[in-house]
């Protein structure tokens, strides 16, 4: 039995779930106050999930470095990873936000795109 505390986000309340279950599947849940904390807590137990927000090099830009994000979230567990990727890219011109630097970045079906100007 593999127990965790999820602290829900989905709202202020920031409920203390606890999950039991055998790392992948979940045989008890309690602490949400509604499905939405249940439904976020077991997904958290399962298969976390984090959008990733930083910077990357930039060349013709007004800066060294610009903001980008992922498209959508990522695996938590291939975050670092995804990191590194980063660290090597560079953004070029034409500047827009959405742009993509990095797609499908180490085959998660997630872009890094430019989050800003
Ligand atoms: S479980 Fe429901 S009430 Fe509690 S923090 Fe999550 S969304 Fe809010």
């Amino acid at each position: 039995m593999i127990e965790k505390e999820v602290i829900c986000v989905i709202c202020p309340s920031s409920c203390h779930v606890t999950v039991k279950g055998d790392g992948k599947t979940v045989s008890e849940i309690s602490g949400y106050t509604c499905k939405r904390g249940k439904d976020y807590a077991e997904a958290e137990y399962i298969s976390p999930m984090r959008t990733l927000a930083t910077t990357v090099k930039a060349e013709g830009y007004s800066c060294p470095i610009i903001a980008v994000r992922s498209n959508k979230p990522m695996p938590k567990e291939k975050i670092f990873d995804a990191m590194a990727e980063i660290q090597k890219a560079v953004a070029t011109p034409p500047f827009y936000v959405g742009k993509t630097v990095i797609e499908n970045i180490l085959d998660t079906g997630v872009d890094i795109v430019l989050s800003n100007q």
